[in-house]
């Protein structure tokens, strides 16, 4: 009985006005996502997208949702409609959190479902070699560990006294939730990285909350934007451009970087 409720609901998601190939084929989301990861996804279909792996994941459920459905339940649709904007930005607009939208299954198919499965992928890249030399375990899927490779050669050529903001990484990988939630952290998957702590802020420490629907007094960087452009450059997002920062905080974000 459940599978063929099921199939009726597939059908009127495939056969519903706006959701034919042909739409999708135009839509600005989809088209960014396509082009952000070539390597995992081979184009949407029907409303699914569709994986290198076989594996399809439906695109745009359809919903209206609140910003806590939008957290707790989103599609891979709501996860791409955030504005980041790249380069030197002013303080985050209220709630504005572009990026911090996520549909956990789409991380777990490209990167790994548990733990273990994230780990077959990790490898070991040598960060600020010249510098620092820290050895660090991040996923090669998509290319992250090169382009983390690139970002490293590309901040040895700033001046020395922005060096230290990216010495002593405080973390990349490690299987957790975001603190306050049921939510999976993109450390999860390998391709994030907090920088230093030292000259970081969060917006959990300087607010002491955890409550993601409370206004929050207080928004705090201290990182130079020369650092957060290069991240950029290489299809990595900052926390800092969150109403809910984190200053220390940078993950692979391709979908909402790509023009
Ligand atoms: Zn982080």
């Amino acid at each position: 009985m459940k599978c063929y409720v099921l199939n009726i609901c597939l059908l009127i998601l495939i056969y519903s006005p706006g959701r034919t190939q042909d739409t999708l084929q135009t839509n600005v989301y989809a088209q960014k996502l396509i082009k952000a990861y070539p390597d995992c996804i081979t184009g949407i279909k029907d409303n699914y997208v569709v994986f290198k792996n076989g594996i399809k994941l439906l695109f745009d459920d359809g919903k209206a949702k609140t910003l806590a459905e939008l957290y707790a339940q989103p599609d891979i649709e709501d996860q791409l409609r955030a504005v980041y904007v790249k380069g030197k930005t002013a303080r985050p607009a209220e709630l504005d959190d572009p990026g911090r939208i996520r549909n956990d299954t789409f991380f777990k198919v490209m990167y790994g479902a548990t733990s273990a499965a994230v780990e077959q992928n990790l490898v070991t890249i040598h960060w600020l070699p010249k510098s620092a030399n820290q050895t660090l375990r991040v996923s090669r899927i998509n290319g992250v560990d090169k382009k983390l490779q690139a970002i490293s050669d590309d901040l040895e050529k700033l001046p020395a006294r922005l060096l230290p903001y990216v010495q002593q990484v405080a973390g990349t990988f490690t299987w957790r939730v975001i603190k306050g939630t049921n939510r999976l952290s993109t450390h999860s998957f390998g391709i994030t990285m907090d920088i230093n702590i030292g000259y970081s802020n969060y917006w959990q420490w300087d607010n002491k909350t955890t409550d993601e629907t409370r206004k929050i007094p207080s928004y705090i960087n201290r990182i130079p934007f020369e650092i957060v452009a290069i991240f950029e450059k290489h299809g990595f997002i900052w926390g800092g451009k969150w109403y809910h920062y984190d200053t220390m905080h940078f993950e692979y974000r391709p979908e909402l970087l790509v023009d």
